[in-house]
């Protein structure tokens, strides 16, 4: 649906977690915000299980954020999408940008491409990363026609990136909306030539998430202030695309007691040891608002 075509579409907002681990107080602050944002508007609320990587995405893990999800007292719609199921879905989408002649086959590994960007030269600290690491230096972006079809044939494994400029040359400049940090400049050509299909998964985070929050009707992205980067080439991959561009709202990313990120290994502050250890879930908002609070509290240096 487009906005230009009549009235407003419903605010809708998602939480889409990876099922890598288990959930922790900062999914719960994700997932309560996107819920409460929806609730408060009489909107929509989307869960979505981003399982495209099949190294570290678990089933058990899925059901024990479905199981945490219900104790927190949230409710979505059914059916909950999940991305491992959607594979021809994103390969649609890698053909529409095929066909734009926006995508290459890259046949390198990790250590080819450090190799090559300790040749280049530049100080470690000078090397440009992006939301997946360091920049492509568009090793196999020179390769001929010839070259391609020849190692494709051979059947060595190849991931798809995005030809940077030529996306740039056909979008032309593209602006975002973050509601915290007001009208952003998409810059997508700061992370040069990503990955759209991995080598071992034909998709990749940006192309899945992108693909489906419009498929999902998500007028609102709620996250964390760590994919901020990312936001601008899901920015450029809806332009390419033609898909309906919705409003970002990036939000805090909650610490443990020594100021790191909230990660999986970190046990006590996981909902299963909350809820163990008997906390009730109906104050587990308002434990995360505290944290915020004292966190913005000690980064002021009180
Ligand atoms: N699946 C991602 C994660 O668990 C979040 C994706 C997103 O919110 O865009 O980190």
């Amino acid at each position: 649906m487009n906005a230009s075509a009549g009235s407003e579409p419903e605010l809708t907002t998602r939480f889409a977690p990876s099922p890598s681990g288990l959930m922790h107080l900062g999914h719960a602050y994700s997932a309560l915000f996107a819920y409460r944002l929806a609730q408060s508007a009489g909107g929509r609320f989307i869960v979505r299980i981003e399982d495209i990587d099949p190294g570290r995405c678990k089933p058990e893990f899925e059901d024990a954020i479905i199981e945490d999800l219900a104790w927190l007292g949230l409710d979505w719609e059914e059916p909950v999408l999940r991305q491992s199921e959607r594979l021809d879905i994103y390969a649609e989408a890698l053909e529409q940008l095929e066909e734009m002649n926006l995508l290459y086959p890259c046949f390198c590994t990790r250590s080819d491409i450090t190799a090559e960007i300790n040749r280049s030269g530049a100080a470690p600290h000078l090397t440009r990363h992006g939301p997946d690491g360091p920049v492509y230096p568009g090793i196999c972006k020179s390769l001929s026609k010839a070259e391609r079809a020849a190692r494709r044939a051979k059947g060595d494994p190849h991931a798809l990136r995005l030809d940077m400029d030529a996306a740039m040359a056909a979008t032309g400049p593209l602006t975002w909306h973050d509601r915290t940090r007001g009208e952003q400049v998409a810059r997508p050509d700061l992370f040069g030539d990503i990955v759209l299909a991995r080598k071992d998964v034909a998709t990749s985070y940006h192309l899945a998430v992108t693909v489906d929050d419009a498929a999902q009707g998500v007028t609102l992205v709620t996250r964390g202030n760590d994919l901020f980067a990312a936001t601008h080439i899901h920015r450029q991959l809806q332009a390419l695309l033609g898909l309906d561009v919705p409003e970002w709202h990036h939000t805090v990313l909650l610490t443990n007691n020594k100021g790191a990120r909230l990660a999986k290994r970190d046990k006590a502050f996981t909902l299963r040891a909350m809820r163990e250890a008997g906390t009730d879930p109906e104050d587990l908002w308002a434990m995360t608002i505290r944290q915020i609070a004292r966190q913005a509290a000690s980064t002021d240096g009180i």
